[in-house]
């Protein structure tokens, strides 16, 4: 890197003990150096340098009392990246180990997934260190009352948007909507994954699964494969995970192993995915319950393990940095060619560059699994028209939304210097949009 060399410097020294955002930052200024060198205009205009500041960061308190009465105090936050193509737009993640830095990694790749999606979305995410597992349904509905309480002042319909990621179901958006209407005393598409009968889209929950096997459909077929027959391993056993495993199946594909942060499955028949989604959704609980059902499968405790299953295609979808390079050697010595990431930033820079190196098909996560926030996008078309559309209708939407995104980051590979390297082209088709509206507007 030498152009934006001193971007990266700043983004390290501003951001110091945010080594997730550095990951996420670096991994995109690495990949935007051709595009500085062709268009020093944006380097005079600072583009580079803002684009990894974000628009506004707020941090606030959240205080909410269990079942027993005993006050707890979690921290909230909402991280409005970029605005420049449209509303910031972005998940909630509740989960312990949310921070700064992750809710940054995850604003900032944002910015540019929201940008392939060819909708007019910016970027943003948002969260709390709280942990929705193993609380009541009452306490986390005084919980999801407690952050809207103070995140309503912060959004709208048209200024920043959220909806669900890790541990934010339809459940938590269901609270949060109710408390941000009798807040605001008013009836508008402020959140997406709204449940179907209060403003939800058809094919919202299936989404980000469904469009990570679309835009992998498509990846494979330019190199001449597909799902049909393969043996597919996905990590999570979540919304992602789930959606994933059943257009897999219809796609022809064979799930053998899934799992959740505490280990795996694995079940050499294919995985009944009806029995996982009785285990996760319904009873919520841990997915080893599956080997009661099904004898002839496993349970290994540890995550990690996962990769060392046999595959052609991995889609890891738990969580970030999950496949390291470790176990993408596993992965390609086993024969695994191609590798879909339905979670945010789940491999490791050294993971990538095994991948790269070996050939393997590999979609980024800001490309591959951007089914969801684009069929968040879509819900707020329907909201906005106070219309619906079927499910066939979103569904083929979905679908050429992902195959646009295929053929934009192939393409900008293609012209920047890195032919087959969809990693550095979702990068660059995304940026393009999003400094192209920066430049225009001004500083
Ligand atoms: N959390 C999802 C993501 O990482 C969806 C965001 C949305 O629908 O706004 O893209």
């Amino acid at each position: 890197m030498q152009i934006l060399k001193n971007v990266m410097d700043q983004v390290i020294k501003r951001n110091p003990d945010e080594p997730e955002f550095h990951q996420a930052a670096l991994e995109v200024l690495e990949s935007l150096e051709p595009v500085a060198e062709r268009n020093p205009h944006w380097v005079r205009a600072g583009i580079f340098d803002r684009i990894v500041e974000p628009e506004r960061q707020i941090f606030f308190r959240v205080p909410w009392v269990d079942d027993q009465g005993t006050v707890h105090v979690n921290r909230g936050f909402r991280i409005q990246f970029n605005s420049a193509i449209g509303p910031y737009k972005g998940g909630i993640r509740l989960h312990p180990s949310v921070n700064a830095s992750i809710l940054k990694f995850l604003g900032f790749e944002q910015v540019f997934k929201n940008s392939l999606t060819g909708l007019p979305i910016g970027g943003g995410k948002g969260g709390s260190d709280f942990d929705p597992k193993g609380k009541s349904d009452g306490e986390v509905m005084r919980f999801c009352q407690s952050f809207m309480t103070e995140l309503y002042r912060h959004i709208g319909e048209n200024t920043d948007i959220p909806a669900g990621d890790i541990g934010t179901g339809a459940r938590e958006i269901g609270f949060m909507y109710g408390q941000y209407k009798r807040i605001k005393n008013n009836f508008t598409g402020v959140l997406t994954g709204k449940g179907l009968t209060w403003g939800g889209s058809l094919a919202r929950t299936e989404a980000t699964g469904y469009g990570l096997c679309y835009f992998m459909e498509e990846a494979l077929r330019a190199k001449g494969k597909s799902f049909k027959d393969a043996t597919v391993v996905i990590s999570g056993s979540g919304n992602v995970a789930v959606y994933a495993a059943i257009k897999t199946s219809e796609l022809g594909g064979k799930v053998v192993a899934l799992s959740d942060s505490n280990g795996y499955i694995y079940d050499p028949q294919g995985i009944n995915i009806d029995t996982v989604r009785k285990i996760k959704e319904v009873e919520r609980k841990r997915i080893n319950e599956y080997v009661k059902y099904h004898p002839g499968a496993s349970y290994t405790e540890g995550c990690a393990g996962i990769w060392t299953v046999k595959c052609d295609i991995a889609l890891p979808s738990a969580t970030q940095n999950e496949i390291d390079e470790e176990s993408a050697t596993a992965l390609v010595s086993n024969g695994c060619y191609a590798v879909g990431e339905g979670a945010n930033m789940p491999s490791t820079p050294g993971a990538i560059r095994v991948f790269l190196k070996n050939g393997v098909i590999f979609g980024p996560a800001k490309a591959a699994n951007a089914g969801g926030v684009a069929t968040s996008a879509l819900e707020m078309a329907q909201n906005s028209m106070r219309y619906s559309w079927s499910f066939e209708e979103v569904d083929a939407k979905l679908k050429s939304i992902m195959v646009g995104i295929y053929k934009a980051a192939s393409s900008a590979a293609d012209e920047y210097g890195y032919q087959g390297n969809l990693c550095a082209g979702a990068n660059i088709a995304g940026f393009l949009k999003v400094a192209d509206a920066m430049y225009s507007q001004g500083i």
